[in-house]
């Protein structure tokens, strides 16, 4: 594999200091300050080298629950209440096929290396399809196999054995990239969650659940099964700290306590709560105190609209500075932990810090523009000012999936995805 020298860039929480840092074999091999000797850079190994000054180095960020597939159904279900919009995208769903997922993905890959993705848990069907346009596309992904019964007994069995031949396939995947994915505590069985459990605990995989999204989905649970989402979802084993649970946005006292207990990855996704009128007062500060390890995502493009985690740090901050009328309620450093480090924790990736050893998964942020003028640190730039087009050049496992805002295959990407919409809008499948 390459070996790249970034010389004399600035590192994000760094301060102005310039530093040197060599990536070789997919991994941070070297950082020194500038001018200093080391870093592999005399011995002649380096491949290319990069002229970085006024550049600033940012960790890749970590989606940690989006739908990439369904940047091909942007749009839908636009102005109507959650059940109604979940319906109209289950019915959206019912004509896809590995196909769609494929070209979904790739078209999903592109946007996030645009906006500084380098790595994301999907939750998705046809994983393998989502799987391989990942890979292919130089992006890190994380997939889900979800099993959704909606209460059907018949539904349920095959969805096991369906779980069981795509873990089974996985085996040729990257290690780690397999999870079990439970839609919700409303549309699938206990009997189905309690297998789910079992099997995620029992091959050591990570398992990926919606919870706690909507005030009626708290309701109807208690009205079901006496409990809360949360209570229901612990009572069936299925939160630890193997568990990614997206949303967590209705709770009270004893749902933060029981995820900060288990040491739950809590999701959230600000924007898709937001336009789905799902609510916005996510309990940040509650869960961090309770335990929990707090990520951030954006969910899929039917309910976000786009995949930026930039902006999805920003509207965070924002709504909670707004509602706890705290302007500290979510400091700068910690958004960008939520969007690195707390993901790379969650998934078990070794990646989220600019750091010596770490995965070479490094955005290169162009401070020649407007934003960055100012002498504020550079991530109250970054993270209020700026947007995702101050990005220039993306590196994900070593590799370059961007390179001063080119990324390779994107026009015949959009030529494939536009062609999968129109027979899918036909209806010939
Ligand atoms: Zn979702």
């Amino acid at each position: 594999m390459e070996t790249i020298l970034l010389k004399n860039i600035q590192i994000a929480g760094k301060g102005k200091d310039e530093y040197d840092i060599l990536v070789r074999d997919g991994l941070i091999a070297g950082i020194t300050r500038s001018g200093a000797s080391g870093c592999g850079t005399e011995d002649g190994m380096v491949h290319e080298t990069l002229s970085c000054h006024g550049k600033v180095a940012v960790p890749g960020f970590v989606n940690m629950h989006t739908h990439a597939a369904m940047t091909l159904m942007r749009g839908t279900g636009e102005d109507v209440a959650f059940h109604q919009w979940i319906k109209e995208i289950w019915d959206a769903e019912s004509g896809i096929d590995p196909e769609f997922v494929y070209w979904g993905t790739k078209v999903a890959c592109i946007e996030m290396a645009r906006t500084g993705t380098t790595s994301f848990n999907d939750h998705y069907w046809f994983p393998d399809s989502g799987y391989s346009a990942a890979e292919e596309s130089g992006v890190r992904s994380v997939n889900s196999y979800v099993l959704c019964d909606r209460n059907d007994r018949k539904v349920a069995e095959k969805e096991k054995t369906r779980c069981i031949e795509a873990y089974g396939r996985s085996g040729k995947w990257r290690k780690g990239a397999f999870a079990v994915g439970v839609h919700s505590v409303y549309s699938v069985s206990e009997d189905l969650m309690l297998w789910a459990a079992e099997f995620a605990r029992s091959n050591g995989l990570k398992l990926h659940i919606h919870l706690s999204e909507t005030l009626k989905e708290v309701e109807d649970c208690k009205k079901a099964h006496g409990l809360s989402p949360v209570q229901y979802a612990d009572r069936l084993g299925l939160l630890g700290p193997d568990t990614v649970a997206a949303h967590t946005l209705w709770l009270d006292g004893n749902d933060i306590e029981t995820l900060g207990l288990r040491g739950v990855s809590c999701v959230h996704n600000i924007n898709s709560n937001l336009k789905l009128s799902s609510g916005y007062r996510f309990l940040y500060k509650e869960l961090k105190t309770a335990g929990a390890n707090i990520c951030m995502g954006t969910d899929g493009c039917a309910s976000s609209n786009n995949l930026d985690i930039l902006e999805a740090m920003k509207t965070s901050a924002m709504v909670q500075k707004a509602w706890r009328e705290d302007p500290s309620a979510m400091p700068l450093d910690e958004l960008l932990d939520m969007a690195t480090a707390a993901g790379a924790k969650a998934l078990g990736l070794n990646t989220g810090k600019i750091e010596e050893g770490k995965a070479a998964d490094i955005l290169i942020v162009d401070t020649d523009n407007t934003f960055f003028l100012s002498p504020a640190p550079f991530l109250a730039n970054f993270i209020y000012s700026a947007h995702s087009d101050c990005i220039e050049s993306v590196i994900c496992g070593g590799k370059f999936i961007m390179r001063q805002h080119r990324i390779p295959g994107e026009k015949e990407t959009l030529q494939e995805a536009r062609k999968v919409l129109l027979r899918m809008l036909s209806g010939r499948r």
